[in-house]
């Protein structure tokens, strides 16, 4: 029986995921497969439902559909709940989906190997409140990060995601504008500085002055295409240590395959399959 996981979203352009689970499929010798199912929102729930078969392993969950699928699971994994977003969804042996994220640990795992220490005790600034971020604030305050500040274009979303976290962890989390002087005046004791915002992918420019960063600081840009944004070059010619989020994504996937096989470790096997891709300003394989 091919064992079957399908990524849900809309819209569907890159298939580095599905090259990442194949090579481990291929690696572990499970006969896999890896769909990609860009669907209309009234097919979500029938995908879903799909999933509880035999032959299913679990499901990937893009936009726009994260909160839509957490609300489609038998159960949503704390952490998920927490965050509010479901990225991944194990078939359970009796049939029973449940939803977890994947997008808070494996930005953990990648930034953890970016700054070359833990992130407890990190004074971390990040750009941006939207889906990635919920992740990621979730991912610092509860890894132990003394202060997050959340500095975003819209005040009022920067805002909701600090209530919302407030009380995980025991660091201080506070809210700002992007473009104000607070959050320069915070990236100035930075051990952290991460993008996670849309800039440098669908907009040019940078979120974040680099040059108000200490020499000690590490810069992390959630995006990955193209492989080096303008933040990451300003970073690297400062002789800052900088990285781009393609870590974050290795690293979901292989904490994904493991919850569905039980196979640990491909992250080696999925980098080097997607490398070449990761590579190409134009994303293909
Ligand atoms: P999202 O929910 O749409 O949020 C977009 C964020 O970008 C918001 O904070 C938005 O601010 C901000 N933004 C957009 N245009 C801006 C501009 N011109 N100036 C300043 N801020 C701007 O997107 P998302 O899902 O969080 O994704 C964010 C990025 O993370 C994307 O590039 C995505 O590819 C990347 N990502 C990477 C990984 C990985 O594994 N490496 C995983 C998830 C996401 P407003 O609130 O003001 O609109």
């Amino acid at each position: 029986m091919t064992r079957r996981v399908a990524l849900i979203g809309k819209p569907l352009r890159r298939r580095h995921s599905q090259v990442m689970h194949a090579a481990a499929f291929a690696a572990a010798g499970i006969d896999g497969r890896y769909e990609l199912l860009e669907l209309e929102p009234e097919a979500v729930e029938g995908a879903v439902a799909a999933a509880r078969g035999a032959d299913w392993l679990g499901l990937q969950v893009t936009a726009p559909y994260k909160r839509l699928v957490a609300g489609l699971c038998d159960a949503v994994e704390p952490d998920a709940a927490t965050i509010g977003a479901v990225n991944s969804v194990l078939r359970s042996a009796d049939g029973r989906l449940v939803g977890f994220n994947t997008d808070a640990p494996g930005f953990m795992s990648g930034v953890e190997l970016a700054m070359g220490r833990p992130l407890a005790g990190a004074r971390v600034v990040i750009a941006g409140a939207g889906g990635a971020a919920h992740a990621v604030v979730f991912a610092c305050l509860s890894a132990g990060a003394s202060q997050v500040t959340i500095g975003n274009r819209t005040m009022e979303s920067a805002e909701a995601l600090a209530r919302q976290f407030h009380d995980v962890g025991a660091g201080s989390v506070s809210a700002m504008a992007l473009d104000g002087r607070a959050f320069a005046e915070d990236l100035e004791s930075a051990d952290l500085a991460v993008n996670a915002t849309t800039v440098g992918m669908l907009d040019p420019g940078t979120t974040i002055d680099v040059g108000r960063l200490p020499p000690w600081a590490t810069v992390f840009d959630l995006v990955y295409l193209p492989p080096e944004t303008p933040l990451l070059r300003a970073a690297r010619a400062r002789g800052i240590r900088a990285s781009n989020g393609s870590e974050m994504l290795i690293q979901q996937a292989a904490i994904a395959f493991e919850r569905w096989t039980g196979f640990a470790g491909m992250a080696d096997v999925m980098r080097a399959a997607v490398t070449p891709m990761l590579a190409d300003p134009a994303g293909r394989a």
